[in-house]
């Protein structure tokens, strides 16, 4: 739909985190009065209804994504459609009952639990600030093909993390400085570098507010099926150990992390 002046420029002034949940509700406003471009009226009466009844538009949970759907070229595939996936596991939670239980007065947006994918570790939907944060990762691995020497893979990787000694035969790859966003991969025309592992880096219990902090990393790089659990994992715990609406980045600094053990046959790597 299309967006006049005036209403984008009011949109570029909500808080980014809320910002593609708000354009949403303002576009379903515009559509609901007949009209077929956005503008200020519309923007005016979602603002009103989110100020006095920010409860209605609370879910329980938001599952939020990066744009790397829509065709950015650093995307990483890993072969599920895990937004998708979490969708439906947190709208089977009952999430929205279960916190107006235990939050005192009105329910707001940052009660809930959110999750925030990002499909490359660029990380354009901040995944490092939210209570689960899942970065798409896809490492390189060294095959048999010959190097030829050319350098691309070196030239590709913005983190120093790939070395070619003059004499060698092949490059050697610090993985403790990788980021896993697979670059250096796609520039390589021998197919000396393959796809290595490939699933997600995750980043629990970050958040903003009066006391910020950065989500901390699980080491490893996790399958689907294994980033699929842990955030299971990370939902029961929320629901087990939440008192009075504190965001789950507190709940983590009570508990630990130890709580989210390695799952026995999933893969980790
Ligand atoms: S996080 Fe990566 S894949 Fe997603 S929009 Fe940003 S650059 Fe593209
Ligand atoms: S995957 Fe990315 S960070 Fe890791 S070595 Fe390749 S280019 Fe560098
Ligand atoms: S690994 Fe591939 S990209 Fe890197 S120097 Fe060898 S041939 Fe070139």
């Amino acid at each position: 739909m299309q967006w006049n002046d005036e209403a984008e420029e009011a949109m570029s002034r909500v808080p980014f985190f809320v910002r593609k949940r708000v354009r949403k509700r303002v576009e379903e406003e515009a559509e609901s009065r007949g009209a077929n471009e956005v503008a200020m009226a519309h923007v005016h009466a979602c603002r009103q209804r989110f100020m006095t009844n920010q409860e209605a538009e609370v879910k329980g949970y938001q599952v939020e994504s990066c744009f790397g759907s829509t065709g950015c070229p650093n995307r990483i595939e890993t072969g599920l459609d895990l937004a998708a996936a979490l969708e439906q596991e947190l709208a089977g939670r009952n999430l929205k009952e279960f916190l107006k239980a235990r939050v005192n007065g009105p329910l707001k947006l940052h009660h809930e639990f959110r999750i925030t994918l990002a499909d490359c570790p660029n990380g354009c939907s901040r995944p490092q600030i939210t209570d689960l944060g899942l970065i798409a990762a896809r490492r390189p691995r060294l095959t048999e093909n010959p190097c030829s020497g050319c350098g691309s893979c070196l030239a590709a990787c913005q983190e120093g993390a790939i070395t070619l000694a003059p004499d060698a035969d092949y490059p050697t790859i610090d993985f403790a400085q990788c980021l896993a966003c697979g670059h250096c991969l796609n520039a390589c025309p021998t197919g000396t570098l393959d796809t290595g592992a490939t699933g997600y880096r995750i980043l629990i219990g970050g958040k903003l507010g009066r006391h910020p902090q950065l989500g901390r990393e699980l080491p490893g790089i996790h399958g689907p099926a294994a980033t699929l659990a842990i955030a299971r994992q990370c939902v029961d715990h929320f629901l087990t150990h939440t008192q009075r609406g504190e965001r789950f980045g507190e709940i983590i600094n009570r508990t630990g992390l130890d709580v989210l053990a390695p799952i026995p046959g999933l893969d980790r790597v």
